[in-house]
This record gives structure tokens, C-alpha cells and sequence, in this order.
């Protein structure tokens, strides 16, 4: 890390419900210190998200959905825009996770929502990575700044304050195999590098995801372009996730 001030977000997927969401969020309050030293954010998903916004006012931590429509309203079945994410208490949205990218969301879509989620006010965490193919064949820098560049696509150098770049090997998702902290360095410098043709790369922060515990987070977390954390599974226990925002601060 370097002088960003770091960011840990828990992205709980399919998981929990309202009450758990709130029960989770009270719980998180009282481990968290009241001005953590690294930034805090957790994504219900969309049931959960008021539940967990009104558990964590008043606090630092915020809010952000795991998906969102480019479009405001209208006739998309299932879909979420980011009105109704805001007007729920998200203040930011996961984009382009793989998981959404393996459900079809091509690099247009996941440019667009960055465009729509930015246009709205909302923060936006935007998720690039490789399969496991592609690192074997040597296709890992080609695949993830051609995604980079295309989820960027329309953003500002001003929106960067708004923006963080996770870094998420599809292979490590999940799967309890995480990134060597060299790895996770070598492809957070890439990520900024090839950002900074949009945005202000020295102020971007480029987070890692990909099975981050509280054991492991320290290595990755020491790096110096990884500026925090997207966690998945540890993310759903608030002792093991305390554990990796006071490991970030
Ligand atoms: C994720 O889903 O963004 C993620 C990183 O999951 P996990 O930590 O479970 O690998």
C-alpha cells in the first residue's frame, strides 16, 4: 500500500436475509473502531441492502449493491437501477464481478453500468480478472486491460474518487487458492498502469479479491498496489472480517 487510505469490501453474494443482514451490521458496529483507518464497505445483496444501511448509520461503513441496471426504470424483469439503490441506502455498486460476467454481462454492459451507477452518485467498485486458462496461456495482461479499458470507457479523471479497481483472478474466487502477494502486486501495478490512460492511477485504489482471509490478508494487503480488499466468503463472518479491516488499517 502507499498513502491511499485503504478499502475493505465484503461482498456477501447470495447470502443473508434481512434480519441476518442487520443482526451482521450491529455486530460489525461493535467490533469495528468508530473511525476504522481503512474504509469499510458491505454488499448484500438487494433485500438486504436498507436492513444493513439503517444498522450502519451513523457509522463510516457504507452500503453498496453487488449489480446494477444501466437503465433507470422500465421493463426489465429482475433488474436493479441505481435509483432504487440509492433510494434502498446503497451508496456504491460491485460492477462486472465474474460471477455476472459468467451470467452473459458483456464489457458494453459493464461500461455502461459504471456509467449509469457514476451518473447517480453512486461509488463504484468495478471487477476485472483472468480464468485460469487464460493465466496458463499466457493471455492474463492482454484479458484484464482490454476489460480496464473497456469498463472505463466513459469515465472521468475527476470521477476517480469514486472508483476502485478490483483486481479478481476467477481462479482464486471461491476456490481458496488466492494469488501469491506477487501476483497480486504484479497485476495491481498493471491495472493502474493501464487505468491511467482514464483516471488519476497515483490516487486509483486497486484492490485484490480472490479467497482473502484473515490469515493471508497481510501479505497481499503489504503490497504496494494493492490498496484493500474485495472478500467474498470471510467477508459473511463479522469476527473474521473485523479481523481484515484491522489487518488493511
Ligand atoms: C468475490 O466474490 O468477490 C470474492 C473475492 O470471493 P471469495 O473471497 O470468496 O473468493
Amino acid at each position: 500500500m502507499s498513502g491511499r487510505r485503504p478499502l475493505v469490501a465484503g461482498n456477501w453474494k447470495m447470502n443473508k436475509t434481512g434480519a441476518e443482514a442487520r443482526e451482521h451490521c450491529v455486530r460489525l458496529r461493535e467490533l469495528l473502531p468508530g473511525e476504522p483507518a481503512a474504509e469499510v464497505a458491505v454488499c448484500p445483496p438487494f433485500t438486504a441492502i436498507e436492513a444493513a444501511a439503517e444498522a450502519l448509520a451513523g457509522t463510516p461503513v457504507w452500503v453498496a449493491g453487488q449489480n446494477v441496471n444501466e437503465a433507470a426504470w422500465g421493463a426489465r424483469t429482475g433488474e436493479i437501477s441505481a435509483p432504487m439503490l440509492l433510494a434502498a441506502g446503497a451508496s456504491g455498486v460491485i460492477v462486472g464481478h465474474s460471477e455476472r460476467r459468467a451470467m452473459g454481462e458483456t464489457d458494453a454492459q459493464v461500461a455502461a453500468r459504471v456509467r449509469a451507477a457514476l451518473d447517480h452518485g453512486l461509488r463504484v467498485i468495478l471487477c476485472v480478472g483472468e480464468s485460469l486458462g487464460q493465466r496458463e496461456a499466457g493471455e492474463t495482461e492482454a484479458w484484464v486491460t482490454g476489460q480496464v479499458r473497456a469498463g472505463l470507457a466513459g469515465v472521468e479523471r475527476a470521477e476517480t474518487a469514486r472508483l476502485a479497481i478490483a483486481y479478481e483472478p476467477i481462479w482464486a474466487i471461491g476456490t481458496g487458492r488466492t494469488a501469491t502477494p506477487e501476483m497480486a502486486q504484479e497485476a495491481g501495478a498493471m491495472v493502474r498502469a493501464v487505468a491511467g490512460e482514464r483516471v488519476d492511477a497515483p490516487s486509483l485504489l486497486v484492490l485484490y479479491g480472490g479467497s482473502v482471509t484473515p490469515e493471508n490478508a497481510a501479505d497481499l494487503l503489504r503490497e504496494r498496489d494493492v490498496d484493500g480488499a474485495l472478500v467474498g466468503g470471510a467477508s459473511l463472518d463479522p469476527e473474521g472480517f473485523a479481523r481484515i479491516v484491522s489487518t488493511a488499517a
